[in-house]
């Protein structure tokens, strides 16, 4: 059921804890965790508690829950003192995406380039 725990997900593992993570903020719906792969100095995901496989999906399911999660991204960038930072919601292979539950990252602490690759 839409929004349910999904036994294979590894997000939805880190939110039972059955994975560690180093968590930097958590909220009633939310939590933020560093990345394992950095991609820049600063690199925070922030996701969901509910399983929803991406934003897209969130965003129509439970679209509060996607606003939590964006207000999470400024409060993270704001903890992490990033003047300038990029939030992204990578969807679907073609763009990157490897874990089907909803996430934004956070990236900060070097320049950035755009287009982005
Ligand atoms: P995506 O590629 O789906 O947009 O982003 C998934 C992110 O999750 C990747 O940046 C990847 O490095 C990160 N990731 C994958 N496995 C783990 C893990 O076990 N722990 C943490 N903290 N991050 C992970």
């Amino acid at each position: 059921m839409a929004g349910e725990p999904q036994d294979d997900c590894l997000f939805c593992k880190i939110v039972g804890g059955r994975i560690p993570a180093t968590v930097v903020r958590e909220t009633a719906t939310t939590v933020a965790f560093r990345d394992i792969n950095p991609q820049a100095p600063s690199h925070v995901l922030v996701i969901p508690k509910v399983h929803h496989p991406d934003a897209a999906s969130l965003a129509a399911a439970e679209p509060a829950i996607l606003a939590d999660v964006v207000r999470e991204t400024g409060e993270v960038a704001s903890d992490e003192q990033l003047d300038s930072y990029r939030v992204v919601f990578n969807t679907g292979s073609g763009a990157g995406q490897t874990v089907f539950h909803a996430h934004a990252h956070v990236l900060g602490g070097r320049g950035m380039q755009w287009p982005p690759g």
